[in-house]
């Protein structure tokens, strides 16, 4: 188990990356916006209230997508450690070694059973048809 220290430290590093990422969104998502659609529309509106989500439904960036990717699982993770579920390997249920959420405080699996969900995942082979 986790202790309370381990926890509070977890939860500060979602936090402060949660905060960093969507400052970076936001960025990415107006520069977008700009590029594409600055010389048509003039200059934007000040979209400061917008939700993030709505800000950047739009847009089709590469790395906004992985950005947006990451900034789910911050959430997810935000979510888990608010109702307790933090903390156990999704697939095998084990206890997710603190080490390894160190690094990756929103991970959702174990080392092994990442590896596998990789394996399977991660690549998915094309249609030949
Ligand atoms: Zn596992």
């Amino acid at each position: 188990m986790l202790t309370p220290e381990q926890l509070a430290r977890l939860r500060t590093m979602i936090n402060d990356r949660y905060e960093a990422l969507s400052a970076e969104i936001h960025q990415d998502a107006a520069r977008s916006r700009d590029e594409t659609y600055g010389e048509l529309a003039g200059p934007v509106a000040d979209s400061g209230d917008e939700a993030t989500a709505d800000l950047i439904s739009d847009l089709d960036s590469a790395e906004l997508n992985r950005d947006l990717g990451e900034f789910r699982q911050l959430e997810a993770a935000q979510k888990r450690l608010a109702d307790g579920s933090y903390g156990p390997c999704v697939d095998c249920g084990s206890e997710i070694a603190f080490e390894r959420l160190l690094v990756q405080p929103a991970a959702l699996r174990c080392l092994d059973c990442q590896r596998i969900h990789e394996r399977t995942h991660a690549h998915p082979p094309e249609s030949k048809l």
